[in-house]
This record gives structure tokens, C-alpha cells and sequence, in this order.
């Protein structure tokens, strides 16, 4: 390989990083739009929560669920919880759910699914950079 050659491939490989720095920065975690109304705590926005992560929206009322340690119930595209919750402490949970469910631990991209592995785990499968590992299930 000719030096030309080389340096050529070198600006290649650099001018892929910053593309990649943006696509994971671009990424926000979307918040919680919530309310309360008597003793129940409503999520608004479900669905679109659901969009952003890519998951089915009874994943996220099942995780909820298990978090909270309360029923839910999934309602004209909106979550009903049982109990009172601040918007706080809702989007501190949904912000752990994004963490541990959706993006990616080697490359941060959100683009991922969870495949069952039972025994109380799932795999967590990256569809950026391949990375397939066991988390706890919920
Ligand atoms: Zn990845």
C-alpha cells in the first residue's frame, strides 16, 4: 500500500467518527408527560415514548409496573398507574429504562432489541454495532 493509499484510508476511517458522535448525541431521551388524577398517575404519552425506544408500548407498561411495584392498565394509548407518582420520579425510571433497555452499553445507539432468554434475563441485542449481551428481565 502506497503512502497515498494509506492517508487516504485514514481520512476515510476519521471522517466516519464525527457522523457516528452525532447520530448518539442526537438521541435524547424523550420525557415523561404525566398527571394526576385522584389517586391514579397518567402517562400521556405512552406511545410516543414507545416510538422513540422502538419497543411495544405494553413492554414499557410492564416495566413501569415492575418498577413502581403497582398495577397499570394501557388505555386509549395512555398509561394508567395506580398510585401517585411525580413527573420526577417518573422520568428518573423511564430515563433507567432507556439506560439498561434501549441504548446500547459499548455504542449508545438506540437501535436494539431485547430477545427473550428466560431465567429472569433477556438478550440485549445492538442492531448498530452488534453488540449482544444478558441483562436482567422485567
Ligand atoms: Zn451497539
Amino acid at each position: 500500500m502506497s503512502d497515498e493509499e494509506y492517508e487516504r484510508l485514514l481520512d476515510r476511517a476519521f471522517s466516519k467518527m464525527p457522523k457516528l458522535a452525532e447520530a448518539v448525541s442526537d438521541f435524547k431521551i424523550p420525557a415523561v408527560d404525566s398527571l394526576i388524577q385522584g389517586n391514579k398517575t397518567i402517562i400521556k404519552n405512552l406511545s410516543a415514548l414507545a416510538d422513540r425506544a422502538r419497543r411495544n408500548p405494553d413492554d414499557i407498561a410492564r416495566y413501569v409496573s415492575k418498577e413502581l411495584a403497582v398495577p397499570v392498565g394501557v388505555e386509549d394509548q395512555r398509561l394508567v398507574i395506580s398510585g401517585k407518582f411525580t413527573p420526577d420520579d417518573l422520568n428518573r425510571r423511564m430515563q433507567r429504562y432507556f439506560e439498561a433497555y434501549v441504548l446500547c452499553k459499548e455504542c449508545h445507539h438506540p437501535d436494539s432489541h431485547l430477545e427473550v432468554a428466560g431465567r429472569g434475563m433477556f438478550y440485549f441485542v445492538c442492531e448498530a454495532c452488534g453488540a449482544r449481551y444478558g441483562i436482567k428481565s422485567y
